[in-house]
């Protein structure tokens, strides 16, 4: 069984509900927060190895400690609620169902950081989430959680929301910023980081939802219990939205080192139907795939998937069945990353779009064994020359659904149609 940190009060009833979520203790460690200094707060989560659960993977105190302490300027708080990878729907859950716990992450990072206001960057679908969040918001405030002089300490602190307008793109943290700022959520060119130049010019803290929600266990239990989680590099427990062909789909907590499959099986109850495992993609659309003997044979930490090609990005892991097939997964992703591409790199631009069309042909049967090369040809050209990695996002998968299940690109090709679509789907397509 693994630990419950972040979904611990999801099963209550009402966790949303200020007065459920401090009769579970919650805004409990205010009081120790503010008898700390606020670089010792800074330490101890440095010390606990917590990593940004946004897709990055950094730690999240060593961000912190990038906000320069010494300058005029505010400084801010830009909590990204921008959820929109492909497959993942976990900070949807937080927001929905525990949105205290995170609000409570907002004042500890907030006071660490010496930061006045809190943006709520929400996905604009995410109207439920938000007014739920919103609603938490009003109740801290009511009860001197926000506001001025926050518990007598004499810390002031704002939280706002901010709902985005359904472009993925705004989940990448200056895209995130620029919309913020009334602009086009266009990324910008790095460095300067938002560390130092952020939100209206400056210092500027992003962090996901999930991260910040694992801040008042690392307070209220100390460092070392959330250290002492997980593998050395990969401390604590992560939210993973696992979908697919999968009995269960759902948010499940795990800790870090499990094994990937047994994981996945023991939450969800294993492949659907009783069907065999064909592959697992296990951090979002973005990442590469796994077939079924590295899923079974990997375990579930950010070094030991990325040893083994991929990466545990923003925790969606996605289950595909020997019903499934790879060709469709690649013509959905990148159909989806043309459309999302902000256009301002030609090589996201227009690569995009192209392996799109390509896949697209391949999957209908009207591809040519040309064709597969064609987009092996295109991954390495928009690999780490654009301004943001939308372009990578692309480039890494499609370049490893075809290494990894060549033979099902190359029987579309010779069989002239797509071999897992049933004659009803493919007479509905047409
Ligand atoms: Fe925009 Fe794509 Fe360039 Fe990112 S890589 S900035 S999404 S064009």
């Amino acid at each position: 069984m693994s630990p419950r940190i972040i979904s611990i009060n999801f099963d209550k009833p009402d966790a949303h509900k200020l007065s459920v979520y401090e009769a579970s203790g919650g805004y409990g460690s205010l009081q120790k927060l503010f008898t700390m200094p606020p670089d010792e707060v800074i330490e101890h989560v440095k010390n606990s190895g917590l990593r940004g659960r946004g897709g990055a993977g950094f730690s999240a105190g060593m961000k912190w400690s990038f906000v320069p302490k010494d300058t005029d300027k505010p400084k801010y708080l830009c909590v990204n609620a921008d959820e929109g990878e492909p497959g993942t729907f976990k900070d949807r859950k937080i927001l929905q169902l525990d949105p205290h716990m995170m609000i409570e992450g907002v004042i500890i990072c907030c006071y660490a950081v010496g930061i006045h206001t809190a943006y709520v960057y929400v996905r604009g679908e995410y109207v439920k989430p938000a007014r739920r969040l919103q609603a938490a918001i009003d109740e801290a405030y009511a009860k001197g959680y926000l506001g001025k002089n926050i518990q007598g300490t004499g810390f002031d602190l704002d939280v706002v929301i901010h709902m985005g307008a359904g472009a993925y793109i705004c989940g990448e943290e200056t895209g995130l910023i620029e919309s913020l700022e009334g602009k086009k959520g266009q990324p910008r060119a790095k460095p300067p980081y938002p560390a130092v130049i952020g939100v209206f010019g400056c210092p500027t803290v992003v962090n996901n939802v999930e991260t910040l929600s694992a801040l008042p266990f690392i307070m209220n239990e100390g460092w070392q219990a959330y250290a002492k989680l997980g593998t050395e590099k990969s401390t604590g427990t992560m939210l993973f939205s696992i979908s697919g062909s999968v009995e269960r789909p759902g948010v499940y907590e795990g800790e870090f080192g499990v094994n990937l499959w047994d994981f996945i099986e023991r939450s969800t109850g294993g492949v659907r139907g009783g069907r065999k495992l064909k592959a697992v993609i296990p951090g979002g659309s973005s990442s590469s795939i796994l077939t079924a003997d590295e899923a079974r044979s990997t375990y579930l930490d950010y070094e030991s998937i990325a040893a083994a090609g991929s990466m545990v990005g923003s925790g969606a892991i996605m289950v595909l069945s020997e019903e499934d097939c790879v060709v469709k997964a690649l013509e959905v992703v990148a159909r989806f990353y043309a459309h999302e591409s902000c256009g301002q790199c030609p090589q996201c631009r227009e690569g995009t779009y192209f392996i799109s069309q390509i896949a697209r042909r391949i999957e209908n049967g009207e591809g040519s064994m040309e064709d597969i090369e064609k987009i092996l040809d295109t991954c390495p050209l928009l690999m780490g020359v654009t301004v943001c990695v939308l372009a990578d996002s692309i480039a890494m998968p499609a370049k490893s659904y075809i290494e990894k299940f060549r033979e099902e690109f190359d029987q579309h090709v010779k069989e002239k149609h797509c071999p897992y679509r049933s004659a009803e789907r493919k007479s509905a397509v047409l």
